[in-house]
């Protein structure tokens, strides 16, 4: 369940109508519901319920400071993967002892940074990396926490472009070899070994690939025990999928995602660490756009918007389905009919849908692509010199700008014409 219903006849976020918020901001733009993430962020943090845990939203997916400090005030902590989400989280005002930090090329920079500001553990991702955490952290003088990520070699089922825990991905180290390479970082300074990670992709839509991967995690867990680490901590990862039509069959719920959990881990007294992000964000934003033309092609009606490809790039990168809906309720009974919806930009994969059923739509209508809080507004571009979408956050019956749209002076002065041209 989401908080974006008709009522009355038009589309609301929470209490609020949508086409008022077009109106004060104009289109294209996010929109997010503080009650859906809520929501969301609670169904994992009660899913862990009775074991130890903490619950690391994945910012990458939507990383509006107000998007974080949202959760981070329910007590989420946070997953980063660059340094500038660590900042950013920093900004919103998440403690360091509450962000963990993923990713398969932490920089020098980054490494230190974290460090001086405080980290609750870095997630090494590979021997060489290892190493440079060791080095910058005995040059601070200071201890890094880590968990080493292994790659179980688990076939997540999803889209090839999001899935991350085969031995043919870039991430992790191969589970075979983690035996010597927690050997090797016990033996280094400035590390403390404090437990696993492993993340195995997006949008799983079954439990089986977890299920493999966190029996293996288990059995590697008492195989350290025995070499002697103090295995304390599971970074479980996220991905745990969500819907993106109304008809298809509903992806495992959270609370499902949690029993699974207790079942293969839960016996080994760790404290349990998630990071989702897509499950979180997903369902708690929709793009709005407005129709700017309906053209007549060969055989097919082109439903241009205002929102295009670079706004929102999911469909043209993952083949990516999302339902668009007007933001006027239609007529029960009302005939619907094929449109290819389409943005403006000068790229054919600036196709939203084809042959879309939809009920018949004129120009200057508005419409909302549901599920598009994650990896939508974090992924949008300035492409075709398009400004930045913005973004929008809605709480009951109050609603806020949270990330204004840039004017064209604002994206041009950002070119430097150099003196001697
Ligand atoms: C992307 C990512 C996640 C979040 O994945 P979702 O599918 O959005 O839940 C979690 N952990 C790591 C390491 C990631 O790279």
């Amino acid at each position: 369940m989401d908080h974006f219903l008709y009522r009355d006849g038009e589309l609301y976020a929470e209490d609020v109508p949508v086409a008022d918020i077009a109106a004060a901001v104009g289109t294209p733009f996010y929109l997010y519901s503080t009650a859906t993430l809520t929501r969301h962020y609670q169904l994992f943090d009660e899913a862990l319920n009775g074991m130890e845990h903490m619950v690391c939203y994945a910012m990458k997916a939507a990383s509006n400071q107000a998007i974080l400090k949202t959760l981070a005030d329910l007590g989420a902590g946070m997953d980063v993967v660059s340094g500038g989400e660590y900042a950013r989280a920093k900004a919103a005002g998440v403690p360091g002892d509450r962000i963990v930090f993923s990713g398969v090329g932490k920089t020098r920079p980054e490494i230190k940074a974290a460090l001086e500001g405080g980290i609750r553990q870095f997630n090494v991702e590979s021997e060489p990396e290892l190493a440079v955490i060791s080095e910058v952290a005995a040059s601070l003088g200071k201890i890094a926490p880590i968990t080493i990520r292994v790659n179980p070699d688990v076939d997540a089922k999803t889209h090839a472009k999001i899935a991350t825990g085969k031995s043919e991905n870039k991430f992790g180290i191969p589970i075979s070899k983690a035996r010597a390479v927690y050997a090797e970082a016990a033996s280094l300074p400035g590390i403390d070994v404090i437990g696993i990670d492993v993340h195995i992709g997006s949008q799983l839509t079954e439990l089986d690939p977890y299920e493999l991967a966190y029996q293996k995690v288990a059995e590697l867990t008492e195989q350290l025990r025995a070499d002697g680490h103090n295995i304390r901590r599971l970074d479980l990862g996220g991905g745990l999928g969500i819907p993106y039509t109304r008809t298809n069959q509903a992806p495992p719920l959270p609370s499902d995602y949690g029993a699974l959990i207790k079942r293969t881990v839960g016996h080994l007294g760790c404290e349990i660490e998630i990071e989702p992000g897509r499950l979180i964000a997903g369902n708690a934003g929709i793009l709005v756009s407005r129709v700017i033309y309906v053209k007549q092609g060969e055989g097919r009606q082109f439903l241009i918007l205002d929102g295009a490809m670079n706004d929102l790039i999911r469909p043209a990168m993952y083949d990516a389905h999302h339902d668009i809906v007007p933001i006027l309720e239609p007529a029960p009974g009302v005939e619907h009919q094929p449109y290819d919806v389409v943005g403006p930009v000068c790229e054919s994969g600036d196709t939203f849908a084809k042959n879309r059923m939809m009920p018949p739509l004129r120009a200057g209508d508005l419409v909302a692509f549901r599920s598009a809080g994650a990896y939508g507004a974090v992924m949008a571009s300035e492409y075709n010199t398009r400004p930045l979408v913005p973004e929008v956050l809605a709480k009951g019956d109050q609603f806020a700008v949270i990330r204004a749209r840039p004017d064209f002076d604002e994206i041009i002065n950002r070119d430097t014409i150099p003196p001697w041209l």
